[in-house]
């Protein structure tokens, strides 16, 4: 035994919900996680599969080994369990109790058990939404995507926020934001943002700040210097402008930048997920366009205000600001994949996914091999 399994003789454990154990014709035991498909097959004897029969949380491992004994494979028994509490199968109770609020434990319960599904051990999920609550994210842009982001950040944990949105709330976001309220029309969205947090989030922490971030905007002075997670869905001037100019800046802070929504051409992105050193960055997008473009004209539109003319749908906003929060979730975890490079988009027609690889540029002027932008360049 190994010092992590010092205790493992005195805990009660049980089968948790969300996990079915098939046994195929070949004696190969099956154990699926429900909630993200993930299986484990196991080469194991029938009567250790049996012995998942008896883990309802009465009985502690000692005294289960105790039971099984007589059995011809008992030395495998604890060996058995420990592989299975390792991969989150087996479970103490009250694993949830672990370090949080019984509040906190009940709220979460469900998206507890998905990380558990996905971390695989129960101080891995637990710490992954300690990660959520201790996160500080700056929102630039709280629209049709941003302000859905932002609701689906809270409810599974978020709390710390710099929100950033002078735009005020008009009677048209009632199709399309995620915060509308009648009574706050013409407040900044921003301020109708923290309104929602402060009701929400289990211990609201945020900087209302109802400026724009435009060309001339220092970004620090805008968002702070303690930033852990930038999220871009300002649509002006454009989000192709903002995303450069807050790319260079994370890149030299060396902190992640998620680029989502924007405008209606990108109404159902999959979004981007920046890491600097690990993805390429929104420079290295652009040069990646430029080039794949370069033999493309673009024809001047003889309509000049077009303000109005895309479509979208709110369904296509919301689909995007989840795939977004999606992206969050696997960056914060430890076993959830790792950060794609590229982009994907939801394909109406095809009722399917497309999407494709961008690499890291090595001549980008932000994050290539030559000599970097300096801080005062951006
Ligand atoms: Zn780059």
């Amino acid at each position: 035994m190994t010092t992590a399994e010092d205790n493992f003789g005195s805990l009660r454990l049980w089968l948790r919900d969300g996990v079915d154990v098939y046994i195929s014709p070949d004696n190969v035991a099956h154990v699926v996680f429900l909630s993200t498909r993930k299986r484990l097959r196991l080469k194991v004897s029938p009567s250790l599969i049996s012995s998942l029969e008896w883990l309802d949380g009465s009985a502690t491992v000692s005294e289960l080994e105790e039971k099984f004994s007589e059995d011809t494979h008992a030395s495998s028994l604890v060996d058995f369990l420990y592989y299975l509490y390792g991969k989150g199968v087996l479970v103490e109770k009250d694993w949830m109790m672990d370090g949080i609020s019984p509040e906190c434990a009940s709220r979460f319960s469900r998206q507890l058990n998905f990380f558990l599904d996905i971390e695989e051990s129960t101080g891995a999920a637990l710490e992954l939404l300690r990660r959520f609550m201790e996160c500080k994210v700056a929102l630039i842009g709280i629209g049709s995507v941003g302000s859905w982001i932002l609701k689906e950040l809270v409810q599974i944990g978020f709390q710390r926020f710099v929100l950033i949105d002078p735009k005020p709330l008009t009677s048209g976001d009632r199709v399309r934001n995620a915060l509308f309220d009648h009574a706050l029309v013409g407040l900044p969205k921003a301020v109708v943002a923290d309104r929602f947090i402060q009701g929400q989030a289990v211990n609201p922490e945020t900087w209302v700040r109802t400026l724009p971030l435009d060309i001339y905007t220092d970004v620090e002075s805008l968002i702070g210097s303690d930033v852990d997670l930038i999220i871009n869905t300002a649509d002006e001037p454009y989000i192709g402008a903002t995303s450069i100019k807050l790319s260079r800046y994370c890149v030299k802070k060396g902190t992640p930048l998620l680029v989502a929504g924007g405008f209606d051409a990108h109404l159902a992105s999959l979004s981007e997920m920046i890491v600097p050193g690990r993805t390429p960055c929104s420079d290295c997008y652009a040069m990646h366009f430029e080039e794949a473009l370069s033999d493309w004209k673009p024809m001047s539109h003889p309509v000049t205000d077009r303000l109005m003319g895309f479509g979208g749908l709110p369904s296509l906003s919301v689909f995007a600001a989840s795939a977004a929060v999606l992206k969050i979730v696997r960056l914060f975890s430890e076993k959830g994949g790792g950060v794609e490079r590229g982009r994907g988009e939801f394909l109406f027609d095809n009722y399917a996914i497309d999407s494709f690889k961008v690499e890291r540029n090595p001549k980008c002027p932000a994050c290539g091999e030559a000599m970097p932008l300096e801080l005062n360049d951006i």
